[in-house]
């Protein structure tokens, strides 16, 4: 169980790092989804903290704008359910919706933020692999001599493996910075043991735009989760579609390649399966929202 002797809101950065530096050992918290189950038997067990600082209430922490025409800037402290439940954002970013509606439920989604997914770097972590695709980089803020300092990271760089990443104690993730695409076909995909509520054994975002004329690949990002330490951009496959006019035995071949990226140890024949239809499919349904659509004969559907 989770226990602590203080439970602090701060409502602005400032404010959060006066609590920190007030509360050595403190704990930061945004939407608890993660800590709360973590401090239990079976995982770290019963846990103390001096105190914990809900970050949840510091308003710059959340919400999103346009920076410039092709970039957004979101706070880390951003609810999954606004990928869901915010228009604009959903016209911007559709990828974070079709992963939204994957993730946990509606009342885990009002709670469990952006930055809580990213920061606690589970393989399993369902937004890593679009937030990748996305170019997304991570801002990290200190506080040093009474100044905030700011430093800003990729995502491929500041995720190291299984609950490790380059956050340093004292600091905050503020914000996250990703590409705007809205003229792209979406889709996500994922795979886990039970009908809801489940934990990824493979994820994967696929984001597609096509030419004017929806007969060629312009520019397409794939990126998978939760085979392996960390996610993983198909940049190889990226680059054998660019430019390409999509057939269904293209899709195949590029599709067939991938089981080799399967790197977690446990149950790696079905994982191998899985991602491999995955990102075939992945990329017809992709290619279909963009307004391309790739024929599959009935006896090529299926790798195994
Ligand atoms: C029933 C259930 C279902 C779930 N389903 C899914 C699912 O489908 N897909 C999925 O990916 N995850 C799922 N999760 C996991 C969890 O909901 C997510 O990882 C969520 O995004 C974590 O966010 P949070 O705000 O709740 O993090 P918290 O629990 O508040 O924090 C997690 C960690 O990050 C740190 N932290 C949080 N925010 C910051 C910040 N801004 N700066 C610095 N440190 C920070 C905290 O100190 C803590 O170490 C599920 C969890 C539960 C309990």
């Amino acid at each position: 169980m989770l226990t602590f002797d203080h439970y602090l809101t701060p409502t602005t950065l400032d404010e959060a790092f006066d609590v920190l530096d007030r509360n050595p050992g403190a704990r930061i918290l945004a939407g608890a989804t993660d800590l709360l189950p973590w401090a239990r038997e079976g995982r770290a067990g019963d846990v103390h903290l001096s105190a914990v600082v809900d970050i949840s209430r510091i308003t710059q922490l959340s919400g999103w704008a346009m920076q410039g025409q092709d970039r957004i800037t979101m706070g880390a402290a951003t609810p999954i359910a606004d990928f869901e439940h915010d228009a604009q954002l959903r016209k911007q970013v559709p990828i974070l919706a079709e992963c939204a509606v994957w993730f946990a439920d509606d009342q885990l989604r009002q709670q469990a933020t952006v930055g809580g997914n990213l920061v606690n770097a589970s393989p399993a972590g369902d937004t890593q692999p679009a937030l990748l695709a996305m170019n997304t980089h991570v801002t990290l803020a200190r506080r040093e001599m009474g100044k905030i300092l700011e430093r800003t990271l990729p995502l491929s760089e500041f995720i190291l493996g299984p609950s490790k990443t380059l956050l340093q104690p004292g600091e905050i993730m503020t914000r996250l910075e990703m590409d705007a695409l809205p003229t792209y076909g979406v889709t996500f995909k994922k795979v886990g043991d039970r009908r809801s509520m489940l934990i990824s054994n493979v994820c994967m975002a696929t984001m597609v735009r096509v030419d004017a004329a929806k007969r060629k690949i312009e520019d397409v990002r794939v990126a998978i989760g939760a085979v392996g330490p960390t996610p993983e951009r198909l940049g190889d496959i990226e680059d054998l579609l660019i430019g390409a006019e999509p057939t269904a035995a293209l899709l195949r071949r590029v599709a067939g390649g991938v089981a080799d990226r399967v790197r977690s140890r446990t149950r790696r024949t079905y994982r191998r399966e899985v991602l491999c239809n995955f990102v075939e499919r992945s990329l017809v349904v992709a290619l279909g929202h963009a307004g391309l659509v790739v024929i599959r004969q009935p006896k090529e559907i299926g790798h195994v």
